[in-house]
């Protein structure tokens, strides 16, 4: 499997390719054939290889591109990881205003990342959940394939998981 990881690539790749992933969304939107859990299945087959061989600490570019938005819980843990007092992680590191916008609690202010260095995270055994999950494609791949397609331009994995699953979906269509 050749994977693809230089970023500027990914990105021009990305860009160029939006209508034809946007084509497979639909796509896969009406294939009522196959069951929202059966397409998560074969996005997690596609997808674990990819994941498995892409070095997250060559790239770091979601810390840096992303908004990471914080529930009190995050902020908490974070807080008992790096012996920082609740109250000084909230004014000092998060944005409430904009957060509160989008429905969430907290987001860090600045963008990198704050808590990024070089490529690694200096508190990644205490880092929030989104991070942790970042990039999610399941559950519920065929309805938040919108959102996964927005962030291929930026994340190698996702890029890669799309074009992958772009290759076999007319393989999958003509098994049903
Ligand atoms: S999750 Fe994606 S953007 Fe983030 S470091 Fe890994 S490959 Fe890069
Ligand atoms: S907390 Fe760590 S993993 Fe999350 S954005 Fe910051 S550097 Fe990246």
């Amino acid at each position: 499997m050749a994977l693809i990881t230089n970023l500027e690539e990914i990105h021009a790749l990305a860009t160029q390719r939006h209508d034809e992933f946007e084509i497979m969304r639909y796509m896969l939107e009406f294939l009522d054939d196959i069951e929202d859990a059966q397409l998560d299945a074969i996005v997690e087959t596609i997808a674990a290889p990819i994941i498995a061989a892409i070095d997250c600490t060559q790239c770091a570019n979601c810390c840096r591109s992303l908004d990471v938005y914080l529930t009190p819980d995050d902020a908490q843990t974070l807080s008992q990881g790096i012996h920082i007092p609740l109250e000084a992680i909230s004014t000092q590191y998060l944005d409430h205003t904009l957060a509160t916008v989008t429905g969430e609690w907290g987001k860090f202010k600045l963008k990198p990342c704050v808590f990024l260095r070089g490529n690694l995270c200096s508190v990644y055994d205490h880092r929030p959940d989104a991070c942790r999950r970042y990039p999610q494609f399941t559950p519920d791949f065929r309805w938040t394939l919108a959102d996964t397609i927005q962030g291929a331009a930026l994340c190698p994995i996702i890029y890669n998981v799309l074009d992958a699953l772009a290759a076999q979906v007319d393989n999958i269509v003509k098994k049903l």
